[in-house]
C-alpha cells in the first residue's frame, strides 16, 4: 500500500491579514510527484512558504500533517529537519556563509554525521552532474551566481539532504535550455534513485519532459480547482487557465 507523506486539509493562509488561500486540500504519497500550475498571483508560492513556515504566511484555519505529524506545530527548521524542502523562486545570497558550508551545516541539523572528506566526496558526485564547477562549494551562497547557477545550488542541496518531499517553486524559470536540461537531470536524480515525492510549481513543461508526473493541480484564487494526471500540463499549455478560472 502507498504510503501518506502529506496531508493538506481544508488550509487557509494570511499575508499581511490578507486571505490568500482559502481551503486547500492536497494529499501526497511517498514518491510521487505533483505538478502546481496556476495564474500569476494565484498562491502557489504561498502554499509553499507556508508549508515551509515561513512566519509571514499566518495559518489561520486548516491543518496539515506530515508523515504522520502535525507540521503546523513546528518551526521552519524542525520541517526541515522533518525532510520538508522548499527550493526557492528567488533563492537569497548569504554572504559569509559558503555553499558547502551551508549544506554540511543543514545535513548536520537533520541528524546525519559526514566526514569532510566524504561529504567532499559525496557534493563532487553531484556537482558534476550539475556540471557546476567545483570551485563554488567554497563561494558564499549564492553571492554573485547567475540565476541559473542560483538554481542549481539549490538543486544540488535537494540532492544533499535528501528530503522526503521538495516543493519547487518554478526552479526552472528563467533557465536557459542546457540548465533546464541539467537541472532537471539532477531533479530526475532525486525522482528515481532517491525516490523524493515532488511538488513542483511550474509554468513550462521543459523540466517534466523526463520526469514521471503522478498528478496536476490548478490552483486559481487561491483554491485548487481540478485535480487530474500528466495530461493536463499539455492541455493547460495548449489552452490556458481560461476555462478553470471560471472556477475559482
Ligand atoms: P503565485 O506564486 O501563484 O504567483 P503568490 O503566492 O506569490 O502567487 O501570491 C499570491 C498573492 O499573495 C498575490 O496577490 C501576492 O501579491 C500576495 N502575496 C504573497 N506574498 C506576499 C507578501 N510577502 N506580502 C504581501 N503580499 C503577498
Ligand atoms: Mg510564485
Amino acid at each position: 500500500m502507498s504510503q501518506e507523506l502529506l496531508k493538506v486539509e481544508q488550509l487557509f493562509v494570511e499575508v499581511e491579514k490578507k486571505q490568500i488561500l482559502h481551503g486547500i486540500d492536497l494529499q501526497m504519497n511517498a514518491g510521487e510527484t505533483h505538478v502546481l500550475m496556476g495564474p500569476n498571483g494565484a498562491g502557489k508560492s504561498t502554499l509553499g512558504y507556508a508549508l515551509m513556515g515561513n512566519p509571514k504566511y499566518e495559518v489561520p484555519g486548516g491543518a496539515a500533517v506530515f508523515q504522520g505529524e502535525d507540521l503546523l506545530a513546528k518551526s521552519t527548521s524542525e520541517r526541515a529537519q522533518a525532510g520538508l524542502f522548499l527550493s526557492f523562486q528567488n533563492p537569497v545570497e548569504v554572504p559569509g556563509v559558503s555553499l558547502g558550508s551551508f549544506i554540511r551545516s543543514a545535513m548536520e541539523q537533520r541528524g546525519e554525521k559526514i566526514s569532510l572528506w566524504n561529504f567532499r566526496k559525496a557534493v563532487r558526485k553531484q556537482m558534476e552532474l550539475l556540471q557546476m564547477d567545483e570551485s563554488y562549494i567554497d563561494r558564499d551562497l549564492n553571492v554573485g551566481f547567475s540565476g541559473g547557477e542560483k538554481k542549481k545550488a539549490e538543486i544540488l542541496q535537494l540532492l544533499m539532504l535528501k528530503p522526503a518531499l521538495a516543493i519547487l517553486d518554478e526552479t526552472d524559470s528563467g533557465l536557459d535550455v542546457d540548465a533546464v536540461k541539467t537541472v532537471s537531470l539532477g531533479v530526475e536524480e532525486y525522482q528515481k534513485n532517491q525516490n523524493g515525492a515532488l511538488l513542483i510549481i511550474t509554468h513550462s513543461t521543459r523540466i517534466l519532459e523526463s520526469l514521471h508526473v503522478d498528478y496536476t493541480h490548478v490552483l486559481v484564487n487561491g483554491k485548487i480547482v481540478a485535480t487530474g494526471d500528466a495530461s493536463m500540463i499539455e492541455e493547460i499549455n495548449a489552452c490556458g487557465f481560461e476555462r478553470y478560472i471560471d472556477r475559482a
